[in-house]
Formats: structure tokens, sequence, C-alpha cells
């Protein structure tokens, strides 16, 4: 695996690979790998020649009080993951390199980086959907996986890469999970032993509501009001948001339709921690 940090290196050795013909996958992130990055990974491998990690934590799509400074950065140990992994390029820029001196552009994804995550933290999306251009713009891939832990990202990708013509194939992986279903993530480390505990709920909430579901229920509405008791029942919980969306629009939906695709989407605040989740379904 080779270490990468200049952007126009790394430009001109994905050149390079196209030139010989590589398919190239690339798989994004903000390090702290854990086995939801490696899920990507395995997918990236399946499909593609020439895998690229890159690693960058990106301040701009952390808001003013976030936790861009103490976002956990194990180096060491994410190249030796990403190594283990089969990655072939890791390319980890630092933050001057992507952002010099005179850098002004930046990309507004529209309508659906508003709702929900874009409206808890104004200017996440708008910040995530540049260095995700950027990147594709940097890494030349044919192919570029995401995880649908960040539902909403992902269908804000798709948006962006469809509207500029990026000509990159995007594929979504499932969520992966802890043994109690919480979705694994790189800031569960900040949750104390009984936070982490609590935070199972989010899972349990979206089992109920997955049952509901299963029993012909078209209440959406309802089903997410039920599903947001079932959250509170749990000490120390806040909800942000908890209700179905259509999935690819991420407007609020109340009740189901035949045929269509929707997702339970979910931001609870568990003391200080504030955990993502979510569930999608087409409804017959
Ligand atoms: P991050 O490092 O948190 O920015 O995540 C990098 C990529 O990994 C994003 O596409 C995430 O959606 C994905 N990811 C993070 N956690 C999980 C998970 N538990 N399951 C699947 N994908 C994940």
């Amino acid at each position: 695996m080779q270490i990468i940090t200049d952007p126009a290196e790394m430009q001109a050795i994905a050149e390079k690979l196209r030139l010989q013909h590589q398919y190239i996958g690339v798989v994004m992130t903000m390090g702290a790998l854990h086995e939801g990055h490696l899920s990507l990974v395995k997918l990236a491998k399946e499909k593609a020649g020439t895998v690229i990690m890159t690693l960058f934590v990106n301040p701009t799509q952390f808001g003013p009080g976030e936790d861009f400074h103490r976002y956990p950065r194990p180096f060491e140990k994410d190249v030796a993951l990403a190594r283990s992994a089969g990655i072939d390029y890791l390319f980890a820029p630092a933050t001057e390199a992507m952002y010099p001196e005179g850098y002004s552009t930046s990309i507004d994804p529209g309508p659906v980086a508003t709702r929900f995550e874009g409206a808890s933290r104004p200017g996440h999306f708008g910040g995530m959907a540049t260095v995700v251009i950027k990147l594709l713009g940097i890494t030349r891939p044919h192919l570029a996986v995401f995880g649908e832990k960040d539902a909403q990202q992902l269908a804000i990708i798709r948006r962006v890469v469809l509207d500029m013509n990026i000509g990159t194939t995007i594929l979504g992986v499932p969520i992966a999970r802890e043994s109690d279903g919480l979705a694994t993530s790189s800031r569960n480390i900040y949750l104390s032993s009984d936070e982490r505990q609590q935070a199972s709920v989010l899972y349990r909430a979206i089992r109920y509501a997955g049952e509901q579901i299963e029993q012909d229920r078209a209440d959406l509405e309802a089903i997410a009001a039920e599903a947001e008791e079932l959250v509170l029942s749990e000490k120390d919980t806040q909800p942000d948001y908890l209700c179905f969306v259509d999935d690819a629009t991420f407007e609020r939906a109340a009740k189901a339709v035949s045929g269509k695709n929707y997702r339970l989407i979910m931001a609870v605040r568990i003391g200080p921690i504030r955990l993502i989740d979510n569930w999608s379904f087409k409804y017959s």
C-alpha cells in the first residue's frame, strides 16, 4: 500500500492507472476505521481492480462547536487496518493541501441538503459535497462506495454526482452493526458504558417500526411517534428527529403508498452524544 499526501501526485497516479485500463474504486473516510468502513472496502475490492482509500477529516463539514478538533485520529492504526484490508493507495492529505491559499469554491446541493441532518448541522452537507467532488477529481475513480449509515449524505452524493455529470458509479453498503444493533461509528468511543447500553434503543426503535410495517400498517407518522416513545422511554435520550421520509428526496412521508421506497431516519442525543441511524424498505 502506498501512502500519498499530495493531491497532484494522487491525481497523476490515478490518471496513469486509467491509461493502463485499471478500474478504480474509492472509499472515502475520515479515519478511525471500523467494521463499517471495512465493509465498504470489501465491496470496492469485489468491484474494482485498484482501490484507493481517502482519509481526510474535512474541516468544512464541521460546524462551530462540533467535534472537529477532538475527532479521533489514530493514524498509525488506520494505516495498518487499510493495509490489511488490501487498500492499494491511501490518500491522506493535510488540510492546507486540500484548501490552499486562494481556495474559494463550494457546492450547494440544494433542498435535500436543507432537511434533517442539514437543518441540525447548517453547512454540513455543502462542506461534505464539496470535499467529495474534490476527492473524486483527485482520485478519478470509476466507482465510489459509501455507507447507508449516512443515508442523507449518500442521497446527496448521488444527486450531486448526477447533476454535475461526474460519471462515477455510486454504490451504497448496508449499515454495519454491533451485536446489540448499534451502528458502528467512529464516534461510539465517546459513549460512557451506561450511554453505550442506552444507545441500543435506536436499533430497538428500528426493529419496532419494522415489525409494524410487516403487519401492513401504512400510517407512517403514527408508527414514528410510537418509535419515538420507545426511544424516550430510555433514560437521558433526546430525539432530534425521528420520522419516515421518501428515500430519494428525504421529504417527510406520513402515509405509505404501495411500491414506493421509504426510510425511517433518526438522530438521537444520548447524554452529550448525538447518534444517527436509519432503515429503508419498499412498501408493498
Ligand atoms: P466516516 O469516516 O464516518 O466519514 O465514514 C466514511 C464512510 O463509511 C461513509 O460512507 C459512511 O457512511 C461509511 N460508514 C460509517 N459507518 C458505517 C457503518 N456502520 N456501516 C456502513 N457504512 C458506514
